[in-house]
Order: structure tokens, then sequence, then C-alpha cells
């Protein structure tokens, strides 16, 4: 069974069908990429996933579990992470602060335990700590650690940013346009970095991405989308070779 499977999903805004009975299904390990012109419904799609907006029809499922009547607070302690399209950081706190807010969600202790600092919390904090520098390790952050969020150069805030929903240890990530506004360096490391959540934290990547440069590069299956509508489903150079998808997304 795979890990994700959305089943015929969709949300209509007042007149606007921003996603319409669209289908796709994840596999455990996979990179998976969601292409489409601007206003096609790509954000959309990650947050019906993500619970964020209610579904006007369809069914989603995760990890062998309907995940379709759950709240968006729910979705996160089961293995999904998300990115923002606009970076969703805590501008006046660290670098180090915002990952270990990424923990947040995995806190299993009370308030009254964090006043007393029982064991139980001292525990807990030493595993979030734990995460949290090796994500600092993996995405290369070291120098950034105590450094202010709103300082940073836009680059590094896009790599904070993935590496807050790392932090949380997930099983499945989401990432919307992580190379977006990056150089093609930038986004070269990015497609790196893809390939090792895969290989060595063992994750599955759900992505939206504009570059077609960097979906050839890291996905194995791509979905298209135009107006809320699925174009085209396949390889990376089959989804590019669809008449439809280069009318619609190329512009051809
Ligand atoms: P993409 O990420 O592919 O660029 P979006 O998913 O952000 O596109 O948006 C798809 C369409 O849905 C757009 O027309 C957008 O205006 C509309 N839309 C998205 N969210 C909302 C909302 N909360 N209320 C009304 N319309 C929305
Ligand atoms: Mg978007």
């Amino acid at each position: 069974m795979s890990l994700l499977k959305a089943e015929d999903i969709a949300v209509h805004f007042g007149g606007v069908k921003a996603v319409d009975g669209v289908s796709f299904e994840v596999e455990a390990g996979e990179v998976f990429a969601i292409i489409g012109p601007n206003g096609a419904g790509k954000s959309t799609i990650f947050n019906l996933i993500s619970r964020i907006y209610p579904l006007t029809k369809g069914r989603i499922w995760f990890d062998g579990q309907e995940i379709t009547g759950l709240r968006a607070h729910q979705i996160a302690p089961l293995g999904i992470a998300r990115t923002f399209q606009n970076i969703e950081l805590f501008d006046h706190s660290t670098v180090l602060q915002n990952l270990l807010m990424g923990r947040h969600t995995h806190r299993r202790t009370n308030f009254l335990q964090d006043i007393l600092f029982l064991p139980k919390v001292r525990r807990e904090e030493h595993l979030h700590r734990h995460r949290v520098e090796e994500v600092i390790e993996f995405l290369e952050l070291e120098a950034y650690r105590n450094k202010m969020i709103a300082g940073l150069p836009y680059g590094v805030r896009k790599v904070v940013e993935i590496g807050r929903a790392l932090a949380l240890g997930p099983k499945l990530i989401l990432l919307d346009e992580p190379a977006s506004g990056l150089s093609v360096e930038e986004s070269q490391e990015v497609a790196f970095w893809i390939e090792d959540m895969r290989r060595e934290m063992g994750l599955t990547v759900l992505m939206v991405e504009h570059d077609m440069g960097l979906v050839t590069a890291v996905a194995d299956r791509v979905l298209a989308v135009a107006n809320g509508r699925p174009l085209a489903q396949g390889t990376p150079a089959e989804v590019q070779a669809d008449p439809e998808v280069q009318a619609a997304y190329l512009g051809t």
C-alpha cells in the first residue's frame, strides 16, 4: 500500500474550483512532484493533505490510516511535515530556536512537569536537541545556529524552513516550491538535500515545484495540474512530453 493516497479530492471556494477531482498515490521512499502554472491548485493540494482546508469531496489516506476526517493539528504527529511557499519562520528568533519550535508537536509533557523539570522533561528536551543537532548538521547550518532569522539571506531562510519541517522527524515531507527565488547553485544544493533526505533519512518527499530542472533531477514521478484539474501523470520525461502539459504549463 502507498504511503499517501489522495482519491478524487476537491475544494471549491465559492465559484472557484481551486482543486477539482485530483487523485494520486505516493509510494514510500519516492520523490513525487506536483507541477503546474501559477494558480493551478498546487499549494491548495498541500493544504488539503494538511487538512487546513475542508474537502469538498474526496478521501485521503496516510500510512494505512484514513485522514479525511482529521483536523490540521492531528496531521503533524502522524509524521507529515511541510514547508510553506512563503517562508513561515519566527523572524526574531534564532535558527536554533526555530528548529526547536519545529519539534513542538512532539512534546508529550505537560505544563506542571515543565515547571518541576522532571526527568521525563529532561529526557524529551535531550531528544529534541539531538534531532535538531542532526538537522543542523544535515543542512550545514552550523554557522547560522545562533543567528536571528530576520538578518539571514533569503537562501538560508529557505533552508531553515526545510529544517523546521525536518526537525519533526517526519515520514513524509511536503515541500512547497523549495527552489523558488534561489540561484542556480542554491537550487542544485536543494536537489542534493532532497536526494539525501530519501537516502539517508529514509524520507518520502512530495514537492510542488516550478523549476522543471529540479523536478527532472530529483522526482521519480510527476503529476501535472492546471486550473485545479489533473493533466498528466508519469515520469518527468513522460509528463514533459505530454501535449496538454506543454500547452498549459510550458505555454507552447
Ligand atoms: P498554486 O499553488 O498552484 O500557484 P494555489 O493552490 O495557491 O495555486 O491556488 C489555486 C487557486 O485557488 C487560485 O485561484 C487561488 O486564488 C484559489 N485559492 C486558494 N486558496 C484559497 C482560499 N483560501 N480562498 C479562496 N480562493 C483560494
Ligand atoms: Mg503555490
